[in-house]
């Protein structure tokens, strides 16, 4: 493990050294605090520190105060070395941020034993972080799993349900329009019986790529189930839904659906939050407008 010496008397650096030199440490060496402080601010710096109270420049106890108050992330396990001994001096020294005081003379043995409680605490919380890392990484995972849809990459209705319950009740809190698009591919069972399954899924995915670029970002772009497609609309009103579901009916259903040469339409049902509704009544209506989209001959928009 690195350990960092600032010692300022130059016979008893070189002793210092002595003391950990051969004993699975790396030594760096400071003859002052500027230049302990110096190292310290270097990437892969010790963790270990054995730092000279009394020192030209800085002091060690300054250089503890200092790095306490560092927002690095890093654990440091901080020895100060002084000939001052009183309480009052041990109690300044420690209530500043060291993690252990020796006095000076020192017995060679006893302070290496010193340093590798020190290094054990260094690695273990080394270790503790690094598995904190992880956990957060995982978690990070998971949640994002949780909330999407595998095949396509668009959120999945659990997560759109959790939403449109918040948004609802901030849309009635504060007044504001909020609208719901239905979206249902017309014929894919016949897509599936034509060109295959898995060529199903590649139109689902361009299909859902296509809605999400044509939607705002603070639109939630979700996979209903199967072959249908829910979006939720913060903000709008049933004309601005309306704009924006002619807008992915016409990509849809241009001839440059961007990855396939399959052509694809689908069907739309819109409906604004009504005074009263709640979040059933208001799918109902999308439902019940995508229906008639579907039975006015599909490709088409119809507002609930
Ligand atoms: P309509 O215009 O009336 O909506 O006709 P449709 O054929 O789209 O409707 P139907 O509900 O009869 O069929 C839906 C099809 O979607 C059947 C099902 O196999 C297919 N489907 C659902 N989920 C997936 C999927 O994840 N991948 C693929 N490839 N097909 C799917
Ligand atoms: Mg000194
Ligand atoms: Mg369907
Ligand atoms: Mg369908």
């Amino acid at each position: 493990m690195k350990i960092l010496i600032a010692e300022d008397n130059k016979i008893s650096r070189k002793m210092l050294e002595k003391v950990f030199e051969g004993h699975e440490y790396e030594v760096f060496s400071a003859c002052d605090g500027d230049e302990a402080w110096k190292i310290l601010g270097e990437p892969e710096h010790p963790r270990l520190l054995i730092l000279d109270w009394m020192m030209p420049g800085i002091t060690g106890v300054e250089i503890v105060q200092r790095l306490r108050e560092r927002p690095d992330g890093h654990t440091y396990y901080i020895m100060i070395l002084t000939s001052l001994d009183t309480p009052a001096d041990i109690s300044f020294a420690l209530d500043g941020g060291a993690d252990e005081f020796v006095s000076k003379p020192y017995h060679a043995d006893a302070l290496r034993a010193r340093a590798n409680v020190g290094r054990r605490i260094v690695n273990l919380h080394t270790t503790l972080s690094e598995k904190m890392r992880m956990l957060e990484e995982a978690h990070a995972i998971i949640s994002h799993q949780a909330a999407t849809d595998e095949l396509t990459g668009l959120y999945n209705r659990r997560f759109f349900n959790e939403n449109l319950c918040k948004h609802l009740g901030a849309a009635i809190r504060h007044s504001f329009h909020i609208s719901v698009i239905m979206i249902d591919i017309d014929k894919f069972k016949s897509i599936n019986d034509t060109y295959g399954h898995s060529a199903g899924d590649r139109i689902l995915k361009i299909c859902a790529d296509t809605m999400r670029s044509q939607a705002r970002t603070e639109d939630i772009v979700a996979r209903w189930g199967g072959e249908e497609f829910i979006i939720l609309l913060p903000y709008t009103n049933l004309e601005g839904a309306a704009v924006v579901a002619e807008r992915i009916r016409i990509a849809l259903a241009s001839d440059c659906l961007v990855g396939s040469s399959i052509p694809v339409t689908a069907s739309f049902g819109l409906a604004e939050l009504k005074e009263g509704e709640d979040t059933e009544a208001l799918l109902r209506r999308a439902d019940r407008a995508l229906y008639r989209a579907k039975d006015e001959g599909r490709n088409r928009v119809i507002p609930g």
